[in-house]
């Protein structure tokens, strides 16, 4: 294999829990004099079996393998009453192993139309649509992530957001294949320099399940984009380590925990030796769409690495299935904080009692909304997309409404690479004099004592203005 060697999307990932354990037990702080202590941490630094393919191209010199310690028994995974009937009726033949490896689930994905078609009753408009497909962001969905979706339903939201439809072969104006600008703030391939103190690091092209309106559509699922390749990976390392103002790590994709636990582990010891990187962060959908990849062995290496947060891409409350939970539950107990980032779909979670039970099911399971996103203008999601006022209706309708935890924060990431701007409905209801009158979750007014302040006073003036340009 040369540079180009990448993750086959094809080929068996290895099994989760062999050459882990013994990667988590040889630990030395490479890249710097034997002996010397890694800040902060002493154990992060960590050897990968000879045979692991990242290395091949990277000049690192790896001491030979040690011999595997036994690996810990596999987590009992559990199996909600919805998924079981699915189970029954098409995977009757799959013992509980293989169904509950993340593995066999990212191999056995649902590719095509004939796969589709085994499992669901495709629409017209669905089938044609996946036979007019071509090129990035093809269909894929793990048997997991398919037992939740409805056979006869093509509205159901789950099946919308993951089964294609001909709308999304449409091109609608101010539509483009990188709306935010990501390639114009890439540095090396692959890595994304936008904010002054953090970076946005794709790892990898790959997803188990490939969302229909998916912002980096141009690379995901692209066989030969973004591949794992230690020379890129190497590059991407590079600029991390001379930019000494970046404190924070995003690695996403793609979706990272598509990567073996030893890739991972190889990413996070050679992060984790920057000593201006403060924290990193993973973004994924795994816990969502492969809830058996948060393995016992997975979250023993992850904890190895803190401060580790991890972003989880939720959409629908019909998500929260006890297998998700269960794997969200893993996460939290090895300590890394969960945030959810959700993406805000027309027909799909475009309202409020949805996003409420979604919001506070994911309090339930110990996950922070994070972020609602207005859904970007990438080409061909057109049919996704809401009206911005219906993004702030919903933030109305939770504020005030239940915990504040549970509200996310609502924003717009600025077409063109502005950054993601928060918007807030409007509580500031004017001045008074001395006093700035404010809205409540109610709709009541109040006032709060601010003498000398001039915040609200020409709230007047913007609500003519806009009501002029209504107008026009
Ligand atoms: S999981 Fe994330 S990166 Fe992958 S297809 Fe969905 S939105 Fe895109």
């Amino acid at each position: 294999m040369n540079e180009h060697t990448s993750f086959d999307e094809n080929a068996e990932p290895p099994s989760p829990g062999t050459a882990v354990a013994d990667l988590l037990g040889e630990v030395r702080p490479s890249g710097r004099a034997a002996g010397t202590a890694v800040p902060g941490n002493s154990r992060l630094a960590v050897t990968l079996p000879e045979q692991t393919s990242i290395f091949e191209d990277s000049g690192i010199v790896l001491p030979a393998a040690r011999p595997a310690r036994a690996a810990s028994p596999a987590p009992r995974f559990v199996v909600g009453p919805q998924t079981r009937r699915f189970r029954k009726r098409f995977y009757a033949d799959v013992p509980d192993g293989q169904w509950n490896s993340w593995t066999w689930q990212l191999r056995n994905r649902i590719r095509d139309r004939e796969g589709l078609e085994r499992l669901i009753e495709l629409s017209m408009d669905e089938r044609r649509a996946i036979e007019l497909h071509s090129g990035s962001l093809p269909v894929s969905i793990t048997p997991y992530y398919a037992s939740l979706i409805d056979p006869v339903n093509p509205l159901q939201p789950l099946r919308r957001s993951v089964v294609m439809v001909s709308d999304e072969h449409v091109t609608s104006p101010d539509e483009s294949i990188d709306p935010l600008a990501e390639d114009e703030d890439s540095p090396v391939p692959g890595l994304v320099h936008r904010y002054p103190d953090r970076v946005l690091f794709l790892v990898t092209g790959i997803c188990a399940v490939y969302c229909r309106y998916c912002t980096r559509s141009r690379h995901v699922g692209v066989p030969g984009d973004l591949q794992c390749t230690t020379s890129r990976w190497n590059q991407a390392l590079s600029y991390i380590e001379s930019h000494p103002e970046v404190r924070d790590v995003l690695l996403s994709g793609g979706d990272p925990l598509t990567l073996s636990d030893e890739k991972l582990a190889w990413l996070l010891s050679r992060l984790r030796r920057i000593p201006h990187v403060e924290i990193v962060r993973i973004g994924t959908k795994a816990p969502v769409v492969m809830p058996q990849r948060i393995t016992t062995n997975l979250v023993r290496m992850l904890r190895k690495y803190h401060p580790l947060w991890i972003s989880i891409h939720f959409t629908h409350p019909d998500e929260l299935t006890p297998e998700a939970a269960a794997a969200c539950g893993r996460l939290a107990d090895a300590g890394i904080p969960l945030g959810s980032q959700t993406v805000l779909l027309k027909d799909i979670n475009d309202d409020v009692a949805v996003m409420k039970r979604l919001f506070q099911g994911l309090m339930k399971i110990r996950v922070k909304p994070y972020y609602l996103y207005q859904c970007d203008p990438v080409r061909g999601t057109a049919h996704f997309r809401t009206s911005v006022e219906k993004g702030l209706e919903i933030i109305r309708g939770l504020r005030g409404h239940t915990s504040g935890y549970a509200v996310p924060t609502y924003v717009i990431d600025a077409p063109g690479g502005g950054g993601k701007i928060p918007l807030l409905p409007d509580y500031l209801a004017g001045r008074d004099g001395g006093d700035l009158l404010l809205r409540n979750f109610e709709g009541n007014l109040y006032r709060y004592p601010d003498p000398g302040g001039a915040v609200g006073s020409d709230v007047e003036d913007r609500e003519r203005d806009a009501a002029e340009a209504a107008l026009k």
